[in-house]
């Protein structure tokens, strides 16, 4: 575990690991890293090709992000923490208790724990992402690309769920109304 402040601990973030080879730069173990974080891989991914102005993939293979360039740990360290700080933490109290809610036209932010609730600037790229992932309508989609989406919403509980269980309630609302893909939720 990291050494860090109170607000980070809550979290309990996974230490990254981090290997390089050539000029490129792995986290291996992310899928552990966005679970303490209570987010996604996809989020992080284009975090870090937007801050660092480089390339940035996820290997679904090895579950690795791969960095080009050559960075230390410490480097990732500081910018899995501005991560946590530009778009987990609730700007007013600090504490991490921010849900995302995606509305017609925006993205809202809500506090559970301070109630603050404001409009996320969707010319940010993480947030314009974070809307398009909420907002994706699983009946324009064929069957394989719904059952990865009820993985991310958390209908499987593996890596990286992001919605709140009011948001896979309302998804699972929406799904249970399309008799085609009703079968998908049982
Ligand atoms: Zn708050």
């Amino acid at each position: 575990m990291i050494d860090c402040q109170d607000v980070y601990a809550r979290y309990k973030m996974a230490e990254p690991k981090i290997r390089t080879k050539h000029k490129l730069t792995y986290i291996t173990n992310i899928s552990d890293i966005v679970k303490t974080m209570n987010t996604m891989v996809l989020y992080i991914v284009k975090f870090l090709s937007k801050e660092l102005n480089t390339m940035v993939k996820h290997e679904p293979k090895t579950k690795e992000i791969r960095i080009n360039g050559i960075y230390s740990k410490e480097d990732i360290i500081h910018y899995l923490r501005e991560f946590v700080r530009l778009y987990l933490l609730c700007s007013i109290c600090n504490l991490p208790e921010l849900d995302h809610v995606c509305k017609k036209k925006y993205l809202a932010m809500k506090c559970r724990s301070c109630g603050n609730y404001s409009k996320c600037d969707l010319s940010d790229k993480v947030y314009k992402l974070m809307q398009q992932t909420i907002s994706l309508k699983p009946k324009k989609k064929k069957e394989n690309k719904i059952k990865k989406e009820l993985m991310e919403i958390g209908v499987h509980d593996d890596d990286g769920i992001w919605c709140t269980e009011s948001t896979i309630q309302e998804r699972r609302k929406e799904i249970e109304e399309n008799t085609f893909l009703k079968k998908l939720i049982q």
